[in-house]
């Protein structure tokens, strides 16, 4: 048989449900209600343009009213009201809310939005309440003020109520373990949580006992009520923005740029986010900005809505189209909250351009902080990465100061000057920075496609050094994102090499034209020379000695020694430190290259072969063989730091050849 019909709820059963589990967290009570008292009072607005509202609208306001003695809350507005009709159908029947027949019927204007969307909030009331009751009288002429009430249970009371302005109070009977809501303490944080930017003024009024010789307090307003990022970017000056930034994160420096959010098709999104001094040891996994809704604070971070890589962003976002009430996963598929992500990817790229192009100074001044974002965003996201490609810079070893470009200007009668008053400058504070395709373009006829760079500063002094006194330039990948980079780099620019300074030396850097000298006590070339004596000396299987003549001017002020680390090699010991966790610890196999031209190496080979002459055991061979540990170490300084051993052995050894050099010229 077949038999149709329908599904039946009974409201003993879903009321508590409703009351209970509809929201975890019962404070929101607050909100709900505070933004339903909005609400009366934009509709009232809203009303009051079209032609069945005479009246005066007054002073729109929210008093929330709390007796700690009696344990009540209630929330008074100036708005709308409601006859019992409305309060029969809006009230009585749970998840029936009268927002969309009203936008519909009044449209309302952007600055008008009604909050209130499923008609759930209100019942929110009676997680923390016993008892609640409606006072309300409609702005519709001669209507009859309405009583509600209801204890929580399915049943309530309606009746003729004694209200007598327009609007409506609700107030709660708190139940006991809920007191807390009748503390001004916790009302204050509460309304500064989610209700700070209503747009209404709200204001605490507190019943106490009136004390002697003192008047009662007028209530006092405790929202901020303004919410910059609903206002036009174009009225908003710099300390405004900044102000705000202070307001939201106070104690924190000032921020280095920020980016107003306003757009309203295909979908509604406001805010403004601020770029911050990152800190080394940010959390960029975990996200400072605020979500809200209509003005109403909704969550503390909002990692769905945001691209990844801006998580670190802070400021506030506000969009109505976010699906609020749904599971994080579903947010993430959801192909609106995509869009705005993509769209505030892109207000953001934008806002870094604009920058670049109006101030590159600043730009540059920032980049350090900025960088980062931008790296983290092009190796996360390809659209962002194709906006930005362009304004990605690395700081150079090439003076770039005085490569402004220049700009004719013809005049009338012909003549032709200079004028660089738009130039931009690429050099702050003696510092030059380049985009790899400047950078490329510069270098093409000397190495084309191929990259020089550093990551360390300070470790790879001589590295740099040596490439940049041979006229090649060197561009500093040294930030804590940068290890990533350069991989990422190396993908996107397949046809370029990037040639890590200490890595290999390019051709250019050595002298191969340096006729080698054959020795004719020994048959051997320098380099043969100096080869075995430091392999003698140091002993060890794993490192390989290499012997090269490096160019430079003067001899004594290249090094005598580097140690490179072959690209490869360095690289899988990056990936198996990455894998397994551990630090990246210093591959025993590496290169020693020594530079045969030093003229302390000759001097050692001439020490070494005094030893040769004297057989053996001499002072020399003992010296000349502490001097190649020490030629290796001060390599090896310029790579890693020492451990306690190494230091101890290096400072040891140091002690002990200075002793036999001063003994030496003593003697
Ligand atoms: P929502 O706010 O999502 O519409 P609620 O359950 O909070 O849902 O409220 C249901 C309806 O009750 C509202 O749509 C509104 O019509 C009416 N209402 C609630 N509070 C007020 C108030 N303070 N003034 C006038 N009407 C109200």
């Amino acid at each position: 048989m077949l038999e149709q019909g329908n599904i039946s709820i009974h409201t003993e059963n879903i009321f508590p449900i409703i009351k209970k589990w509809l929201y975890s967290d019962h404070e929101i009570f607050l909100r709900e209600l505070v933004s339903n008292a909005v609400d009366a009072i934009q509709k009232l607005k809203m009303v009051s343009n079209s032609d069945e509202f005479s009246g005066e609208i007054g002073d729109p306001e929210i008093v929330i009213t709390i007796d700690p003695e009696n344990k009540t809350l209630a929330v008074s507005d100036n708005g709308i009201g409601m006859t019992a009709d409305e309060v029969k159908k809006y009230i009585n029947q749970v998840a029936f809310s009268s927002a969309e027949e009203f936008v519909e019927k009044y449209k309302a204007s952007a600055d008008q939005q009604i909050i209130g969307h499923f008609g759930l909030g209100f019942y929110s009331s009676f997680m923390v309440a016993k008892q609640v009751t409606i006072d309300t009288l409609s702005y519709k002429a001669d209507s009859q003020a309405v009583n509600w009430s209801c204890d929580g249970s399915t049943e309530f009371k309606l009746s003729e109520g004694d209200r007598s302005t327009r609007g409506t109070t609700v107030t709660l009977a708190l139940q006991d373990e809920e007191h807390e809501y009748a503390e001004p303490y916790r009302i204050r944080q509460l309304i500064k949580t989610y209700c700070d930017f209503l747009p209404i003024p709200i204001k605490l009024e507190v019943i106490e006992p009136p004390k002697e010789g003192e008047e009662a307090k007028a209530p006092e307003q405790i929202n901020r009520q303004k919410a910059p990022w609903k206002e036009s970017p174009k009225s908003l000056s710099q300390e405004d923005y900044l102000e705000f930034y202070r307001y939201l994160y106070p104690f924190q420096e000032e921020p280095l740029l920020w980016v107003h959010l306003n757009t309203d098709h295909p979908f509604v999104v406001q805010g403004i986010l601020y770029f911050p001094k990152l800190k080394p040891d940010v959390d960029v996994s975990k996200g400072q900005i605020k979500l809200f809704c209509n003005q109403v604070f909704v969550s503390e971070n909002c990692e769905e809505v945001i691209p990844k890589f801006l998580l670190p962003l802070r400021g506030v976002v506000d969009s109505a189209d976010i699906p609020l009430n749904v599971s994080r996963s579903f947010l993430q598929n959801d192909r609106t909250v995509r869009r705005i992500a993509d769209y505030i990817a892109k207000k953001v790229g934008d806002r870094l351009k604009e920058l670049y192009r109006d101030d590159r100074a600043q730009y540059i001044r920032s980049w350090q902080d900025l960088g980062t974002f931008v790296k983290f965003g092009s190796i996360n996201d390809d659209k962002f990465k194709k906006q930005v490609e362009d304004i990605l810079i690395y700081r150079t070893t090439s003076n770039l100061s005085d490569d402004i470009p220049k700009v004719e200007v013809q005049t009338a009668d012909g003549d032709a000057w200079e004028d660089t008053s738009n130039a931009v400058s690429n050099t702050v504070d003696g510092k030059s920075y380049t985009t790899l395709k400047e950078y490329l373009e510069r270098n093409k006829e000397r190495h084309e496609n191929r990259i020089f760079y550093c990551t360390d500063e300070v470790t790879q002094a001589t590295y740099v050094q040596l490439h940049t006194s041979q006229g090649l330039e060197v561009l500093f990948m040294d930030s804590f994102i940068d290890s990533h980079f350069v991989s990422f780099l190396e993908r996107e620019y397949s046809q370029v090499q990037f040639s890590r300074v200490d890595a290999e030396l390019d051709d250019t850097l050595i002298d191969k034209e340096q006729a080698e000298i054959v020795d004719p006590k020994t048959n051997q070339t320098r380099s043969e020379q100096v080869k075995e004596l430091f392999q003698k000396a140091l002993n060890k299987p794993k490192l390989i000695i290499r012997t090269e003549a490096l160019k430079g001017d003067d001899p004594a002020n290249m090094p005598p020694a580097m140690v490179l680390l072959p690209e490869q090699l360095r690289r899988m010991q990056e990936m198996n430190a990455l894998l397994q966790q551990q630090n990246i610890q210093f591959p025993e196999e590496h290169i020693l290259l020594v530079n045969t031209t030093h003229p302390m190496i000759q001097n050692l080979i001439n020490l070494s072969q005094g030893a040769i002459v004297t057989k053996g055991q001499s002072p020399s061979a003992e010296l000349a063989d502490m001097i190649c540990h020490h030629v290796y170490d001060l390599a090896l300084m310029a790579q890693k730091g020492f451990d306690a051993d190494g230091m101890k052995a290096f400072v040891e050894r140091s002690n002990q050849v200075l002793t036999k050099l001063t003994d030496r010229a003593a003697h």
